[in-house]
């Protein structure tokens, strides 16, 4: 369905703040299911520069935006101009998703959700696994603390900044007390003894984004035990240096996409109340990415 003039005029406003954003596919993933389900609902991506971050959300009041996501450089700065945090994003030190319910700003984070719905649109199960998480940013947050929930037996968190792994396991350790987590520095002894024992391997550093296509975040990755999964958070390209590696050795490997997919079909769970079309979305978002690699 294409929408007429005048229902353009009263479509349901959605879309994207980040800095840069014009390389986003989630306009593409967002507004074909929009079609497809004949809703009155536009997604667009709005650049906004860091100081104009509260201007831009009192803009979403005042226009009467239904919500938006958020992306880099905004997710962790955006909370102190919200309304209501919900309690795992305020765990997770991040916001991806607004909810403008009446002019009051709601946030809350579907990385992580989205991140284990994706895990289980691929089969793949983590109870009991020794999971490692390569980076401790956002998305390593959120991750390692659905992991927790999620049952696994252990993770390590490695990263180049250890100080910065050593935080993400204290607040994690404060949320989840008996869970089994610690920190180690990337490319150190202690790394590579994690990386013998893992199930499951995650990559949340940009290490192997297009253009340092190059790049991986494992050097060896024979340490890795056959059986082990390794996802990469990073979509761009959509087989990363280290995702081929990984199939080369006959491991079982996941793109990023299927993470961005999925975030974004849960953050329709509190704009609209239900799901978004996955399947629908993920082909979008690939002929989107295809298009702009
Ligand atoms: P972030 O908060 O900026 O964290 C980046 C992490 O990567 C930090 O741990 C940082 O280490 C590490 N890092 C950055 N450059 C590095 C380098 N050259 N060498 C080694 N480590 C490096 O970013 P984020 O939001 O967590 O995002 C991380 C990745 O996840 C990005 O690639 C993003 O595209 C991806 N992501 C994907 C999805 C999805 O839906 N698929 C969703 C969210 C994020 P230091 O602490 O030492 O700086």
């Amino acid at each position: 369905m294409s929408l007429g003039a005048s229902q353009l005029g009263q479509a349901r406003q959605l879309g994207i703040l980040g800095h840069p954003v014009g390389h986003s596919v989630s306009p593409a993933m967002h507004n074909a299911a929009f079609r497809a389900q004949q809703m009155n609902a536009l997604y667009g991506a709005y650049d906004v520069e860091p100081s104009q971050r509260k201007a831009a959300l009192d803009g979403l009041r005042a226009l009467g935006f239904l919500g938006v996501n958020v992306t880099i450089p905004h997710k962790e700065a955006v909370m102190e101009h919200l309304d209501e945090i919900a309690p795992t994003a305020r765990q997770m030190g991040a916001v991806n998703t607004i909810v403008n319910r009446g002019g009051r700003l709601m946030g809350y984070n579907t990385d992580g959700w989205g991140f284990i719905s994706s895990l289980e649109e691929h089969r793949i199960r983590v109870t009991g696994v020794h999971a490692m998480i390569l980076g401790a940013g956002g998305a390593a947050r959120a991750i390692a603390l659905h992991l927790g929930m999620a049952g696994v037996r252990r993770i390590s968190v490695s990263n180049r900044t250890v100080s910065r792994a050593e935080s993400l396991v204290t607040d994690v350790r404060a949320t989840l007390p008996d869970l089994k987590i610690d920190a180690v520095e990337a490319l150190s002894p202690e790394e590579r003894n994690a990386l013998m024992d893992a199930g499951l391997v995650v990559n949340c550093t940009p290490l192997g984004m297009h253009p340092d296509e190059v790049s991986s975040p494992i050097r060896e990755i024979n340490l890795l035990p056959q059986g082990a999964v390794v996802y990469d958070t990073v979509y761009r390209p959509m087989e990363t240096r280290l995702l081929r590696e990984a199939r080369i050795r006959g491991l079982h490997t996941v793109s990023g996409l299927s993470m961005l997919v999925h975030q974004g079909a849960c953050a329709w769970e509190y704009w609209f109340g239900r799901r978004g079309p996955v399947g629908l979305m993920h082909s979008a978002a690939l002929a989107a990415l295809e298009g702009k690699l």
